[in-house]
This record gives structure tokens, C-alpha cells and sequence, in this order.
């Protein structure tokens, strides 16, 4: 191997072997002698016993040491296959290997050789057994037996031995490689050297040394993507905004005013807002909050604070309707003198205060003078050619992810040097580790308390046999003149839409349950418009029953809904089943949620259950990661949100442990004047795609 050769080499550098490889590599995503090292085994076999032949038992994972004394190459007289017999023996017995179809073997194994013999044994006439044993030379260093031997998912024609021969190389190259981890952490840490580590997770040397060089590059992986975030913040955070005092008196007076007293954590959430405002640092808080717990309102307030110091505030929803009830409720709850300045502003929707219709680009040139200081609206708001005055806020609602691209072109929307203050609000309940992993530049207000006199949604796990009550009870409530939502899982893999899960419920009910009613059919395939019109529809009380994929928005305030029927529960996360139920019992009525199940196993039912039993969304957020893991907090969608190849999100001390040397490492002086730190720091920055 040339000595030139780089971790950032094509893996073909390392051998020929691997040049011929080249396309099983990509398979896996393995392109640079690097990623090959970071292809971690998924298990390793313990070959490290090295038993005697005496000592072997029958069909049990072993590896001996032996002598060969006979070996043999020769054509199967039927099928032409070639086999190679050996005879090989320690000073306790002898035993007998078989291979077939390995031709090769007679070219590297010799009659008299020592090696080691890894598989399982079979006695057959006395003599013990291999067949297509593992086996290895002497007097190279075991990869392959006599030791932890690691196993790797494969594809394609790549094999074990080859995959670990080419790890060993690159392996050598790695002893060279530069130490990415600041010495201080190592040493206060305990944790080994990099090429230390890698060697180890590969070939480790015996169960504590792995142990610690697993912890080592989980903690690697960890304390980047913590930089990461570190750095986002602090560069954001150096940028000039606005300073906005707080008007106490008209905040207090528009709180008089509102018909419902704010929960203590609606106010408190609103203090951390305010002194987020009033220093020159701009603002990044998410507010997290179970559905229905009200953190519109104090988005509001915030906006109402800004709109009165004269600047401009954007608040972006992630859908047309979900805009437009925003547009709406801020009419009944902010001050009437505030009024005209807020506008609703959607791909073809463009309104004032009251209903009153704009043109676009009347709209557009208002915005642009300053006019219009509060706008309601979907992405178009930062997508479209629109300039702002002064934008110092921008409010962010049931988005998981925002990058700093977007913010960065909010930024150059404004005609203002400053960068606007920025606050998101979402109803996943996150579980505290993940929320320090996923929105570690995030400050965070929790808003867990709900209103006053909200009820909660009743749930009950209804057994098959019990159906006909419910729909029995789905009678009695639109008698009621009162509104169901019927969820289905999606039917199969290509079913990706939803559109034959929901169109069979929907004729199973439309022609045998409820033919006298009006039913109507919500999936992935209708056009946003569509979507949009069934569910302004369903929200006016125009039609009773709606039956929908879990495409169902976030966030729409239904307020006759008051009856949610889950099909197929099992196939939902506690998390994903909580939201949905969040979607009515948004009023004082009394409402239900009732699950069926075809998954009558104990987990699945107990699982179930706790979704009967509590009505505290963090609880279920937390249940779930430990009983179905990260993805299913935010469904199949974002799973790639999180890149960890090795570390988990339930690494809860590492995560901890890995933020605070994040901290420290990006501000300290000390550790940013090291060369290579800074280099590596610097590659992290405009590789951020992740909020
Ligand atoms: P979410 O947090 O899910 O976005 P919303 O902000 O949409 O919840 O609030 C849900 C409903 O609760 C709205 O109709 C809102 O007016 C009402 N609401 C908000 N705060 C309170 C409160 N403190 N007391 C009573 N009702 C409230
Ligand atoms: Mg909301």
C-alpha cells in the first residue's frame, strides 16, 4: 500500500481485491477508506476459546488449533463439484474438514501447515466433522478465528473474510490518522486513542476493551453533532437583532381581556419569551406543548409585543387552514386597534382584518412599507418574492425542522440589518435526552399544564366483539349533531398513500353501517386543495363522519368533533396515537377515543393500554422511545433525521456528557486556537443541515 494513501481515499486504494468491489462498497455507503472504518459489525463471534479436538462438543461454534497431516482436491464423481478433504490433528485427536465448491483452498492450504479451524463440529464414525469450516493460517494475526471475530452485514458478493481482510488494511492506514478528539477529553475521560478505538470495535482484543472503544466513538459521534449545534447557535447568536422592551400594560390588558384566564404555564412560557426579546441576542425557543394546551395564544402575545415596538412579525403554519384559524382567532383575541395591521397571506389566499380581500401585490407593497406588521401564512411567507420592513420575529408552528438555510433567507428578506428572533412551537412531546440531541441549540419552554376545564379525551380498547356498540354510539353522537373521525392504518407497503386503507373502510361503512349518512374520505392522494376543502368542510358541521389516513392535520380545531375510532392501533406509536386523539376534546364536551386492535398479543394490549390510562403526552413520548425507539416518535418520515451510525438517542449520560465538553470546547479559546480542532469545527459548520 502506497504510504500516501488517505482516510478520504476511494476504499480501492487499499487492495485490488477491494478495486473489484467497488459497487457492493457503494451498496452499503461505503465509498472512502473512512466510511469503511466507520462500518461498524452488527455482532461478533466469540472464536476466542481455542479448544482441544477431545473437547469438542457436537453442533457448538468452535475453534481448534491443528496440524494438517492429509489433504486432498477431487471432482464429486455425480455432480462434477469439486471438494477438498483434509485431515488435520492436535495432540489430543484428529478430525476431518470437508469444503465444497472452493477451489482455492488447495492453493493456500498445504499439507503440514498449522492453522486454526473455526465452525461446528459433527462426529461422524468417531472422527469429528467439519464442514466448510473458517480457517486460518498460523502465522497471520486471527482475523478470523481464535479471537472476537466481528460480523458485518454484507451485499452483494462481498464476503466476511474479504470485508474484514481490507478492515485490517485500512486499519494500518488508520494508525496515522489524526487524532480528532482533543487530548484533554481523552485523558479525563479515560477514553483510548482513535485508531485504538477502531481497531477495537473490529477486532477487539476482549469484551472490556470493546466496551470502552464503543463508548469512545459513541461519544465522538455525540460531541460533533453537539459542536454542531453549538456552533449554529453561537454564530446566529452573534449577529445584531432587536432589542424589544416588554409593554407590560398592554400585555396585561389583552390577557384582561381574553375570554379564558392563562394557565401558569402559558405566563411563564411568555416571561422566558419576553426576556428572550429584551437583551441583544436574538431569540431561538421552542415552545413544546401537548395538543390543546394553548400555545397559540402566547405566540400571539409575543407578535402583539413586537407589532406594538413598530417591527414586523411572521408567523408560518404548515398548512393553508391551520393559517387561516390562526388568522382567525387573532382577530377575537388581539386588541382591535392592532387589527388592520394583520393580514393573512397564503398561496392564493391574500386578506385584512375582517375578511377584506387584497390583491397580492397590494399586499406584498404593504409588507414591504411596513404596514402590515402581524402576517399569518404557509411557507409561501419565506418561498415567494416578499420583503419585509423590520421582521423581528418569526413564529414557526408544528414544524419539526427549520434550518439554518431558511433562517439565513429570512434574514436577507428583511430590508433590516437585524436577524429576526425566532420562536417554533410543537405538539410532539419530546422526551428531555431527545430534545437536548435533536434541538440542542434550542432553548426550551414546556407548557404542560392544560386549561381549565378541559376534559380529558376518554379512551377505551374495544374488543372485537364489541364493534356494533360502537357504532351504535357513533349514532347516538351525531344525533347530537356531533362529529367522528375514523383513522386508518395504512393496509400494506403499497398502500403508501393510504388510499385502499381508507377507501375500504369507507365502502364497508358507507354500504353497511351508515348508508343514511354522509361520509367522506380523506387520504394522500387528493390534491392539498381537496384536503383543504374537506377539512373547512368538516370543521363547519357539513357532513358527520370522516374517515382519514393519520394525514390528518396537526393543530385544526374541530369543536363538534367529539368521537375519534382508531383501526388497527397497533401499528401506530403511543406518541402518533396521542396526537390524533388531540384532535378533539378541544372544547367542553365530553369526547372519546375508542382503539381496536388485531394484535391480541399482551405487549401490544398493554402497550395500549397506557394510552387508557394516562392523558400526559410526555409519559407516552417517553414509553415509546423505550418500547419502539426514536423513529416512531415522528413517524417513518423523519427517521433520517437523526444520522447516528453507532450512538443511540437513549445514550442519555453520554448525550449529557457530550454537550457540556460541546460547550466548553466551542467557546473556550484555549481549544479553538488548536489548528486542527478549529479545521475540523470549521468542516462542521457548512455541513449543518440539521435544527
Ligand atoms: P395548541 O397548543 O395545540 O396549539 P391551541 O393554541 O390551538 O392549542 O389552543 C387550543 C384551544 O384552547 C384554543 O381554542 C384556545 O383558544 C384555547 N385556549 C388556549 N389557552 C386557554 C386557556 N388558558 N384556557 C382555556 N382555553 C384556552
Ligand atoms: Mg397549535
Amino acid at each position: 500500500m502506497p504510504n500516501k494513501t488517505q482516510a478520504t481515499d476511494s476504499v480501492s486504494q487499499l487492495h485490488h481485491i477491494a478495486a473489484k468491489l467497488v459497487q457492493y462498497f457503494k451498496k452499503i455507503k461505503i465509498n472512502t477508506i473512512a466510511d469503511l472504518l466507520w462500518y461498524f459489525p452488527f455482532r461478533y463471534d466469540d472464536l476466542s476459546q481455542v479448544k482441544k479436538i477431545k473437547d469438542l462438543t457436537e453442533g457448538e461454534l468452535a475453534t481448534v488449533r491443528v496440524k494438517i497431516t492429509n489433504l486432498k482436491t477431487y471432482r464429486s464423481f455425480k455432480q462434477k463439484m469439486i471438494i477438498t478433504k483434509m485431515l488435520a490433528s492436535d495432540d489430543s485427536d484428529t478430525l476431518e474438514a470437508m469444503w465444497f465448491r472452493q477451489k482455492f483452498i488447495s492453493q493456500i492450504l498445504k499439507e503440514g501447515d498449522e492453522i486454526y479451524l473455526s465452525g461446528k463440529p459433527q462426529k461422524k464414525h468417531l472422527l469429528w466433522q467439519f464442514n466448510n469450516p473458517t480457517y486460518e493460517k498460523m502465522k497471520d494475526e486471527p482475523l478470523h478465528s481464535a479471537r472476537l471475530v466481528p460480523i458485518y452485514h454484507l451485499s452483494g458478493r462481498l464476503t466476511q473474510k474479504q470485508l474484514r481482510f481490507l478492515m485490517n488494511r485500512a486499519l494500518k492506514l488508520s494508525q496515522t490518522m489524526n487524532e480528532p478528539l482533543p487530548v484533554d477529553i481523552l485523558n479525563q475521560e479515560k477514553y483510548p486513542w482513535f485508531h485504538q478505538a477502531l481497531q477495537e470495535i473490529h477486532f477487539p482484543t476482549n469484551e472490556k476493551t470493546l466496551d470502552q472503544a464503543v463508548q469512545r466513538l459513541k461519544f465522538q459521534e455525540l460531541f460533533y453533532l453537539q459542536c454542531k449545534y453549538q456552533l449554529s447557535k453561537n454564530d446566529y447568536q452573534k449577529q445584531p437583532t432587536y432589542s424589544v422592551p416588554a409593554n407590560k400594560r398592554l400585555l396585561e390588558k389583552t390577557i384582561e381581556d381574553l375570554p379564558f384566564t392563562l394557565t401558569n404555564d402559558q405566563e411563564r412560557t411568555l416571561q422566558e419569551i419576553l426576556a428572550d426579546l429584551s437583551p441583544k441576542k436574538p431569540m431561538n425557543r421552542l415552545i413544546e406543548g401537548d395538543v390543546g394546551s394553548g400555545k397559540t395564544i402566547v405566540a400571539f402575545l409575543a407578535a402583539l409585543n413586537i407589532m406594538s415596538a413598530g417591527w414586523q412579525t411572521a408567523m408560518i403554519a404548515s398548512t393553508e387552514i391551520l393559517a387561516q384559524q390562526h388568522f382567525q382567532s387573532s382577530q377575537f383575541v388581539l386588541p382591535k386597534k392592532y387589527l388592520a395591521n394583520i393580514a393573512l397571506l397564503t398561496k392564493n389566499k391574500y386578506l385584512l382584518n375582517n375578511h377584506q380581500e387584497i390583491s397580492k401585490k397590494e399586499l406584498l407593497k404593504k409588507i414591504k412599507e411596513g404596514q402590515i406588521k402581524f402576517m399569518i401564512g404557509t411557507h409561501t411567507l419565506i418561498q415567494d418574492k416578499i420583503n419585509f420592513k423590520n421582521l423581528a420575529l418569526v413564529i414557526i408552528d408544528e414544524q419539526h425542522r427549520f434550518g439554518v438555510n431558511q433562517r439565513q433567507s429570512l434574514k436577507n428578506k428583511s430590508q433590516d440589518e437585524r436577524v429576526p428572533h425566532l420562536l417554533s412551537m410543537t405538539a410532539t412531546p419530546i422526551p428531555r435526552t431527545l430534545s437536548l440531541t435533536l434541538y440542542g441549540d434550542l432553548d426550551i419552554s414546556l407548557i404542560k399544564e392544560k386549561p381549565a376545564g378541559r376534559q380529558p379525551v376518554k379512551t377505551f380498547l374495544v374488543p372485537e366483539n364489541k364493534r356494533n356498540d360502537a357504532y351504535k354510539f357513533i349514532r347516538e353522537k351525531i344525533e347530537l349533531r356531533q362529529q367522528v373521525f375514523i383513522i386508518c392504518p395504512i393496509i400494506d407497503e403499497s398502500d403508501k398513500l393510504g388510499v385502499k386503507s381508507v377507501t375500504q373502510e369507507y365502502e364497508k361503512l358507507n354500504q353497511n353501517i351508515f348508508p343514511d349518512l354522509e361520509i367522506r374520505q380523506l387520504h394522500g392522494q387528493l390534491k392539498t386543495e381537496e384536503k383543504e376543502k374537506i377539512m373547512a368542510d368538516f370543521k363547519n358541521n357539513r357532513f358527520p363522519i370522516l374517515v382519514a389516513t393519520s394525514i390528518i392535520e396537526v393543530g385544526v380545531d374541530i369543536p363538534q368533533a367529539t368521537l375519534m375510532i382508531i383501526e388497527g392501533a397497533e401499528r401506530f406509536g403511543l406518541s402518533q396515537l396521542h396526537q390524533f386523539r388531540g384532535r378533539i376534546g378541544r372544547n367542553d364536551l365530553e369526547s372519546f377515543c375508542l382503539l381496536f386492535t388485531t394484535d391480541q398479543t399482551q405487549l401490544n394490549k398493554q402497550r395500549l393500554k397506557a394510552l387508557t390510562q394516562t392523558n400526559d403526552g410526555f409519559k407516552l413520548a417517553e414509553l415509546d422511545l423505550k418500547l419502539r425507539g426514536a423513529g416512531e416518535l415522528f413517524g417513518t418520515k423523519q427517521t433520517g433525521l437523526m444520522p447516528l451510525k453507532i450512538a443511540r438517542l437513549t445514550d442519555t449520560e453520554l448525550i449529557k456528557k457530550a454537550q457540556i465538553w460541546a460547550k466548553k470546547v466551542t467557546t473556550d479559546q484555549k481549544y479553538l486556537s488548536q489548528k486542527q480542532l478549529q479545521n475540523t469545527l470549521n468542516n462542521l459548520k457548512t455541513k449543518i443541515h440539521l435544527e
